[in-house]
């Protein structure tokens, strides 16, 4: 153990995979860290599977909300209050988790694995194909981020995409064999090509179990990182300047008390931050922290989901063994074009006996109306106001979430597959990733923080989340989360002069 004090100290809040990665890197380079997290360690014990509980059963929540004491162990029901005032309705408490370690989990992955890089035109669709905004970062000034953050997630892959130059990962995943076969028509009959999904794995151990984010947090602990948990930031406090923050406030076990530090990193996931943000308004940020461009809160993504389920009627049904597990996806229909300037990645999946899933996940175009706001009229159990979010689709949206229809339809078709339920446009499944609150942008008066995640107002805050992504990606978030908050603290550390 390696316990170093330095003469900057660093702030971080939120221990998720964003801020628990920035906190050990940080210390690691003799900066002292302090993490500000608002869940607990305990909470840390939640896996998946209440997740999948509490989607399936939603009435389990009103009913154990209904009895005295018992609530979620993850959900407070004042805690974790918040509205919807779009036209789609959308649960933040199914999509986050509030723990020591945050929503990847920490004992117990609650996150998939999936850990996706994007292509390189995905960062400037806006010039290329008019959708969305450009990323003021290219796709090779991330490269360098995107290796550090497999190795340090250990990424386990294989080089079978064929829409994607690349070599090797981390570490070479095995082959599912069966599932490829149960798919193979697509691929025989030149329709599309399907791959393996890379995945992050547990860097401790050498068995493929997910990964977590308790490795880095053991680790960031024994080069010395403070870890506070039940500590609910409330604000973030300006100087007398307004230029810098000077502190922040925050409650644990019912008692207020103030922290200082040289630099601040807002790490409190995509809805979160953007809340902090407006929260902390002041005399000279009358509109919120970090918000002169309007935009903080505003432009927020998901990545909506369709979803075929139904039995395979097909001899290769038998190959649909118990071993037949995992995953697949295709990126045949991930490549923008004009016409179709959404990325959609298809993903097939053994349901359970001959049942499979087709997926297709969208990506979605920022609007400036799907936000994140305050709802002065609906307060928490510190009597602030809750995050409101506001959600509705475009005609372009909705116009490529019936393509996806259309084509896990006629895949099914080609497959033989006896459709038994559908999510489709009317009723997309929502994929827990939260983007685009507190864009990243050149430009001060569009865009919230710079390309180096620092915001363009005040020089000592940076935020690391997926709300800083200007445009969503088809991929899911948490690798580009992972490889931002890296190239972050080399930022952080050479303004610092470390
Ligand atoms: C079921 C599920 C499956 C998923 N699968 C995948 C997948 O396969 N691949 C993928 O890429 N992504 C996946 N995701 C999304 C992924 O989990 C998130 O992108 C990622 O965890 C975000 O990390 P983060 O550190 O930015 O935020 P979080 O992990 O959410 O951490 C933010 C932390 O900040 C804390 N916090 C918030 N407000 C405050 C405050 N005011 N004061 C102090 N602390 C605060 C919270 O308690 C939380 O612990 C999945 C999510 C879910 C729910």
């Amino acid at each position: 153990m390696s316990i170093m004090t330095s003469d900057f100290k660093v702030c971080i809040i939120g221990s998720g995979i964003a801020g628990s990665l920035a906190a050990l890197k940080l210390q690691e380079r003799e900066v002292d860290v302090t993490v500000l997290e608002a869940g607990s360690w305990e909470d840390s014990l939640i896996d998946s599977t209440f997740y999948e509980v509490y989607d399936r059963f939603p009435w389990l929540k009103n009913l154990a909300f209904k009895i005295p004491g018992f609530t979620y162990p993850w959900v407070d029901s004042e805690r974790d209050r918040f509205t919807n005032s779009g036209e789609r309705e959308y649960d933040i408490n199914k999509r986050r988790h509030k723990g020591i370690g945050g929503t990847v989990g920490r004992i117990k992955p609650i996150w998939h694995g999936w850990a996706i890089r994007p292509y390189p035109e995905d960062f400037n669709k806006n010039s290329e194909f008019d959708f969305g905004a450009d990323w003021p970062l290219s796709y090779r000034d991330l490269e360098p981020y995107y290796f550090e953050a497999e190795q340090e997630m250990a990424v386990a892959g294989r080089a079978d995409n064929p829409y994607r130059d690349r070599e090797e990962y981390p570490i070479q995943k095995p082959k599912f064999d069966d599932l490829e076969q149960v798919f193979s028509p697509l691929e025989d009959q030149n329709i599309l090509n399907i791959h393996s999904i890379p995945i992050a794995t547990d860097p401790d151990t050498n068995d493929l179990s997910l990964f977590t984010t308790n490795s880095h947090i053991q680790r960031g602990i024994d080069e010395g990182v403070d870890y506070i948990s039940n500590a609910v930031v409330r604000r973030l406090r300006t100087g007398d300047q307004g230029d810098r923050i000077d502190s922040v406030l925050y409650t644990k076990n019912g008692e207020t008390r103030n922290l200082c530090a040289d630099h601040f990193v807002v790490a409190a996931g995509g809805i979160e931050s953007a809340r902090l943000l407006l929260l902390s308004k002041n005399t000279e940020h009358p509109t919120g922290i970090a918000n002169s461009s309007g935009c903080v809160g505003k432009y927020f993504m998901e990545h909506p989901m369709l979803k075929v389920t139904g039995d395979l009627e097909d001899p290769r049904r038998d190959i649909l063994s118990e071993e037949a597990n995992g995953e697949l996806v295709s990126h045949e229909y991930y490549k923008p074009s004009e016409e179709n300037p959404h990325s959609i990645m298809i993903g097939f999946r053994k349901q359970s006996g001959k049942e499979v899933s087709l997926l297709g996940v969208t990506e979605m175009a920022p609007q400036e109306n799907n936000r994140i706001s305050l709802n002065k009229k609906v307060t928490d159990d510190y009597n602030e106001p809750v995050p409101d979010i506001s959600l509705s689709f475009n005609d372009r949206n909705t116009a490529a979430l019936e393509r996806v229809e259309k084509i896990l339809l006629e895949l099914c078709e080609i497959l033989n597959v006896k459709v038994k339920s559908i999510h489709g446009p009317e009723n997309p499944i929502y994929v827990n990733h939260h983007i685009g609150t507190t864009r990243m942008g050149d430009d001060p008066d569009t865009s919230v923080v710079n390309r180096n995640l620092r915001t363009h107002d005040i020089r000592n805050l940076s935020i690391i989340s997926s709300s800083v992504f200007p445009t969503g990606f088809g991929v899911n978030p948490t690798l580009t989360i992972a490889a931002l908050s890296l190239r972050a603290v080399d930022h952080i550390c050479e303004q610092l002069g470390k």
